[in-house]
């Protein structure tokens, strides 16, 4: 039986919500213990994120990506395994498949990992785009309070009925103790 925890990057495992991945991005300190703590209960780690920054020409797809290989090959080092990373680049205006909340990713990695939904989690830090994802899909869902957290708390209350997270955490880290 696979299952996966589907992490959202900025806000929720380091840097702050809608900011660039540049070269100095910053992991929580709870990052690290988080992802490997989810390794040890049994999930696939998967970073799904939404860097519309790109076709928004705020950073350019070369600098993301080296940005991010620098991200991922220091949390290799680290051993923290991550299983999958699917990233859009696209701005709402492109009317892609792959942003987030579309499930296109989590369909695409459900299959391809054989993931059982009713076990695996949506973890972010953005009620629009990571607990409406979560919903869209049939995944568990846990709204962590940092990054743009405690904003989804407050504004995005009133749509919950739509899409309620499973659990709320403060962190990252914290999130693992609800799964
Ligand atoms: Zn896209």
């Amino acid at each position: 039986m696979n299952k996966a925890i589907f992490w959202d990057l900025l806000g929720t495992l380091g840097g702050a919500s809608r900011s660039l991945l540049t070269e100095d991005f910053q992991l929580f300190k709870q990052a690290i213990p988080a992802l490997r703590a989810a390794t040890q209960k049994g999930y696939l780690n998967i970073i799904v994120s939404n860097q519309s920054q790109i076709a928004h020409g705020l950073m350019s797809l070369e600098d993301f990506n080296a940005a991010f290989f620098k991200l991922l090959n220091f949390l290799h080092a680290q051993g923290v395994m991550i299983t999958g990373v699917y990233v859009c680049p696209h701005r709402t205006e492109d009317n892609c498949i792959c942003k987030k909340p579309q499930p296109y990713f989590i369909e695409q990695a459900i299959n391809t990992y054989q993931l059982k939904r009713q076990f695996s989690y949506v973890i972010g830090d953005s009620w629009a785009n990571d607990m409406v994802l979560a919903k869209n899909t049939g995944l568990n869902s846990i709204l962590v309070l940092t990054g743009e957290g405690v904003n989804s708390l407050m504004v995005a209350r009133e749509n919950w009925q739509d899409a309620q997270p499973t659990h709320i955490a403060k962190d990252c880290l914290d999130a693992l103790a609800y799964v």
